[in-house]
């Protein structure tokens, strides 16, 4: 019998194929009393356990390196590791073992329990979430544990593909699938800020969670549509809506493929104004796939995932070589590369300062500032990359130019130092703000006047142009980009820029949006930086533009005080 179930819409396209059912270890987990002379090997099969999980992390955090395993990864695996060192987790599953004569799982899921526990104690919501990596981890050992680690299945003679249905998936699991005809998957739990499901985003791979008890409705083998563009799955479909989704799939499919030609297109509106498509990266392979779409160059290289996910900070030399493996492979184009842009929901490892509102707190520039050494090692290691290409320095959320001074303070600083030690710098490198404080926003000649360019980045300045919190479920309705007070910031920050003779970018999601393309361009907006995913579709935006056209339409738009008016004003362009 056909029946539909819906879930959330985690990452885009349709999947057809059968249903691959994978077993909840976590609930195959029985409690059995061990002899005594047992126990010294029930605790070498722990720990042989956990050697074997941590070795295949570890090789996938190298396959981050070379680019064979999405960039992605390496924060959870980083997160994964640490959560297997904690003496909170394997130690005390040991304990337990030899003062219960436990068995091994048995143990570990009991001490994954209490973590949990705490877990779900915490007030941030970020913190919060991450007990489900501690169940990942957990139920990863435990399948080791219970001698079946895999739960791929071989590619179908049919040429099928295969849906996986799971209560749960670790990222770990997803990236496995590249190797195996996964044509998608679907889990009882989970989230679209969840790991399993960014890394799914960046595989391409169709997904629908939060189906609650989807693996006890549908039976192994079944017959499956995965609609990952509207959160719906379809068990057993009959022959006339297979064929319908089966020519949607397909048209999704030559829609891709006819953008793929757009990747030697000059990007320019149809009255020939030229517009630049940058690239957003978090980290150096990611560059890799910026170059493969014809990026014009690296907009904004979001440094802090080079210091997030470890205990230490990298060093002056393993900066360098990051900054410099990211201008060599842009070969010439280039790279805005950001300091230090931590606090708020990026934590570095240990920080013990907990703060009420850490949004408003010792963030990006002020963390920088308040650490001199560190941002002084930072600096050195960007001027030394500049020798190699074309490096920009950008200076995340400004609100007031003496913020600037200091930063320029402490460049000439590391300048003469570099010049001390006799190493080569662009002495030129231009340096760069970012706009996402309306403060600054507001006063933009004490910036034009001191920087070389100004890049937007929209998600923060509609967090603080709204008051709302970028990471809070509760006021999410509430984010609006199109906002008249956000969009007449962005104008006149692209204004003044344009009056100053000083190039303006956007960085933020609103660059990446294909709806916002147009509206953008009115604005006068010529430089976008944004996930290199969407580059191709907001070239094709660009290529269909009216500069002109837009730029008086949007004139009338920005008079509007309503949003909804705004909304529909935009709907029109
Ligand atoms: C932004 O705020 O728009 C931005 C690009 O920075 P991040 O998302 O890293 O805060
Ligand atoms: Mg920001």
């Amino acid at each position: 019998m056909s029946f539909a179930v819906h879930g959330l819409a985690v990452s885009q396209g349709i999947a057809i194929g059968h249903a691959h059912l994978v077993s909840h270890a976590l609930l195959e987990v029985a409690h059995f009393t061990i002899a005594p002379r047992h126990v010294e090997s029930e605790v070498t099969r722990l720990h042989s356990a956990v050697a074997a999980v941590k070795a295949e992390l570890t090789g996938l955090k190298n396959a981050t390196l070379t680019g064979a395993a999405p960039s992605e990864v390496d924060a959870f695996v980083g997160l994964h590791l640490m959560f297997l060192e904690d003496p909170m987790l394997v130690d005390a599953a040991e304990q337990l073992i030899r003062t219960r004569r436990a068995n091994a799982e048995w143990a570990l899921v009991q001490q994954m329990e209490q973590l949990v526990d705490q877990f779900e104690a915490i007030e941030d919501p970020y913190l919060r979430e991450r007990k489900a990596d501690v169940v990942q981890i957990v139920e990863r050992v435990v399948k080791v544990l219970l001698g079946h680690p895999g739960h791929l299945p071989p590619k179908r003679k049919d040429g099928l593909g295969t849906i996986i249905v799971a209560h749960d998936l670790s990222p770990t699991d997803t990236i496995g699938f590249k190797d195996h005809a996964v044509a998608g998957f679907i889990t009882d739990v989970g989230g679209p800020t969840g790991h399993t499901a960014i890394v799914a985003r960046s595989m391409s791979i169709p997904a629908v969670v939060a189906l609650r008890h989807i693996r006890h409705v549908i039976k192994d083998d079944e017959m499956l549509i995965v609609d990952g563009t509207r959160g719906v799955v379809i068990v057993d479909p009959d022959e006339r809506v297979l064929e319908e989704y089966r020519l949607r799939k397909a048209e999704l499919e030559l829609e891709r493929s006819k953008l793929k030609r757009l990747k030697s297109m000059r990007p320019a509106t149809l009255d020939g104004e030229e517009v630049q498509l940058l690239a957003n990266i978090e980290l150096p392979p990611d560059a890799v796939q910026a170059k493969g779409v014809e990026a014009d160059g690296i907009g904004l290289f979001r440094t802090e995932f080079l210091f997030m996910s470890r205990d230490t900070w990298p060093d002056e030399d393993e900066q360098f070589e990051a900054y410099r493996t990211v201008v060599k492979t842009m070969a010439g184009r280039p790279v805005t590369v950001r300091t230090l842009d931590v606090g708020a929901d990026k934590e570095l490892e240990g920080a013990t300062q907990r703060e009420d509102n850490p949004a408003l707190g010792l963030r990006a520039i002020r963390y920088c500032l308040a650490e001199p050494k560190m941002y002084l090692t930072q600096l050195r290691a960007l001027l030394r990359a500049s020798h190699y290409g074309k490096l920009k320095i950008l200076i995340p959320m400004l609100a007031s130019s003496t913020e600037i001074d200091q930063t320029l303070v402490l460049l000439e600083k590391a300048k003469a130092q570099l010049r001390e030690r006799k190493i080569k710098f662009d002495e030129h490198v231009p340096v760069g703000g970012m706009i996402e404080v309306p403060a600054a926003a507001l006063c933009l000649g004490a910036f034009t006047k001191r920087l070389q360019f100004l890049s937007i980045g929209t998600n923060d300045l509609i967090q603080y142009t709204l008051a709302i919190d970028r990471g809070n479920e509760a006021v999410a309705h509430l984010y609006n980009p199109l906002h008249p007070a956000v969009l007449r910031l962005i104008h006149q920050t692209i204004q003044a820029g344009a009056k100053a003779g000083i190039p303006v970018s956007v960085c933020g999601e609103m660059a990446g949006d294909p709806d916002c393309a147009r509206l953008l361009i009115g604005m006068g907006l010529r430089h976008f930086s944004m996930h290199p995913a969407q580059i191709l579709e907001v070239k094709q935006e660009i290529l269909r533009a009216d500069s002109l056209d837009l730029t008086a339409k949007v004139q009338r738009l920005l008079k509007l005080e309503e949003p909804d008016k705004v909304r529909e004003a935009v709907e029109k362009l």
